[in-house]
């Protein structure tokens, strides 16, 4: 949400930051700000160049110097979609902004508007709240081995506080009832254990709003049967970014979703399409989705008398069969162009529809309150071991477990465990595992376990002629162990 100063009085003038696009991208946004000024949106939109002519310029994240100012006065974007150009070194213009900016919370409503767009679950009506910047998505990836490459998955528990309060907010602030997370806690118990235990502390801070928890893979099954059941659904960003493609096209209107990026300071709006190059120029581009963007952007900055009018208008058009191209059928009544689409929404300012019913806008989400939450005090942390993954070539493992125990013999640690792909090999072994060149050694101390010994340690496994390729600290957290267990230890 905009600070206080921008808020203050009802006929404030908001500066957006706005963005038309690439191929259907200055058509759908031309369409859609003449209906926000026809509407009484108070918003001065600033453009901004992205895309594809920066991308070619040589601006490899496809946006300069002078739109990332814009950005950072407005606060607000209004982004149309931009064509990435084909080929390598070109960087994800979405992935730039939302990391530059913290935008940590992505907010997908999926609903489905039966009869009039088909579908097979007429009555779905849920939001996704997707954590934006962590998980997978720090691109932390290394080929270790001559077999193996890892990529780091983070999950931090302030990150995971931010995104479920705002799952909690949005609830709260758009009359939602219930909010479920996902994830895969049953097998990444610290990471994704991390992200479950915070969601049940945050949601005791919400006594009026439901709360349920479902491992990803049953919760992904119950969504793509039965998504009329769900209402809000938070979850970390890889299940978040496959499943809420998932649910918007399961609503049947893929091409006419919004979505939000959302930051402490700065927030971004946009359709999920993309920029459609294969109808730019025609003028049929159906302009719904960055126009549901928009009322998200309004309620967002405090407009949400007008975002509801906007709202209400596009419904009444969309229920009286007046529609574009993409969704026209046996349901419709004309087949409209994107200006004729603008003009039948700005037509019916001021009303309500009929048959559709119109959801809650609410009021904006108190970002502030999540940025200024209370942080969990730091616990006292202490080094017990390390995990020591070593590239050897595959053979009998008591002879890598020999090696190990004699070069670290005066070391003050104790070679403990030793797993291939987390499968414990050593002591305890099954002839059956397989395994490959990729050896994680646990040695543990007595106590607390000092920086110096540890790299003697490596010092000494380096003598012996065994190439480490990274190490793990073993740590325990006020007592309690901040690692895993090897599979069959
Ligand atoms: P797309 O979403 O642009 O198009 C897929 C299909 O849907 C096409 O047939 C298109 O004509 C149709 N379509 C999309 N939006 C429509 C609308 N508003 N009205 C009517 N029909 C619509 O996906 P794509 O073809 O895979 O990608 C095209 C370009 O868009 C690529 O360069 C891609 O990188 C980019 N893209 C950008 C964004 C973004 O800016 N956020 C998102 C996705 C894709």
């Amino acid at each position: 949400m905009l600070a206080a100063d921008q808020l203050t009085a009802p006929s404030t003038t908001v500066p957006v930051a706005v963005a038309h696009g690439d191929g259907i991208g200055p058509e759908i946004m031309g369409a859609v700000l003449r209906i926000l000024e026809a509407a009484g949106a108070r918003i001065e939109a600033r453009p901004i160049e992205v895309g594809e002519r920066v991308y070619r310029s040589g601006i490899s994240s496809g946006i300069d110097d002078a739109a990332l100012e814009t950005l950072a006065q407005t606060r607000v974007l209004l982004k149309a979609p931009i064509t990435t150009p084909q080929g390598g070194g070109y960087k994800s213009l979405n992935v730039t902004i939302r990391k530059m900016f913290g935008l940590y919370a992505n907010v997908r409503p999926c609903r489905a508007l039966a009869p009039y767009v088909p579908t097979l679950h007429p009555e779905m009506n849920l939001v996704i709240v997707r954590e934006n910047e962590e998980d997978v998505y720090g691109g932390i990836e290394h080929r270790q081995t001559a077999d193996v490459t890892q990529c780091l998955k983070l999950i931090t528990r302030t990150g995971t506080e931010r995104i479920v309060r705002y799952a909690f907010e949005y609830a709260r602030a758009n009359g939602r009832k219930r909010v479920t997370c996902f994830s895969k806690d049953n097998i990444m118990k610290i990471t994704d254990g991390l992200f479950h235990k915070v969601f049940e502390e945050i949601a005791a801070e919400y006594p009026e709003i439901e709360k349920e928890h479902m491992i990803v893979d049953i919760g992904a099954a119950k969504l793509a049967v039965n998504p009329e059941r769900f209402d809000v659904i938070v979850l970390p960003n890889l299940y978040g970014d496959i499943l809420s493609d998932v649910a918007a096209e399961l609503c049947g209107s893929v091409g006419m979703a919004g979505s939000a990026n959302i930051g402490d300071e700065i927030a971004m709006f946009e359709a999920i399409h993309g920029s459609a190059p294969d109808i730019a120029g025609m003028g049929i581009a159906n302009p719904s989705g960055l126009l549901n963007a928009a009322v998200m952007m309004l309620a967002h900055i405090g407009q949400g008398e007008i975002a509801q009018r906007v709202q209400h208008a596009w419904l009444r058009t969309i229920e009286e069969g007046l529609h574009t191209r993409d969704i026209y059928g046996a349901q419709s009544a004309r087949c409209l162009s994107t200006s004729e689409f603008a003009d039948a929404v700005i037509a019916r300012l001021g009303q309500s529809p009929q048959r559709l019913a119109a959801p809650a806008i609410g009021n904006a989400v108190e970002t502030a309150r999540i940025a200024n939450a209370p942080t969990t005090p730091a616990p006292h942390k202490e080094r017990v071991g390390v995990d020591v993954f070593v590239d050897w070539t595959p053979g009998p493992t008591h002879e890598l477990a020999e090696q190990l125990i004699a070069a670290s013999a005066s070391s003050g640690l104790t070679l403990k465990m030793i797993t291939n792909r987390g499968t414990q090999v050593w002591p305890r072994a099954s002839e059956m595992t397989r395994c490959v060149d990729h050896w994680r050694c646990r040695f543990m101390g007595e106590g607390a376990v000092s920086g110096e010994t540890v790299a003697d340690l490596l010092g000494a496994i380096a003598r012996a002629g065994l190439e480490t390729i990274k190490t793990e600290g073993l740590y325990t957290f006020d007592g309690n162990a901040g690692y895993s267990l090897g599979q069959g230890q």
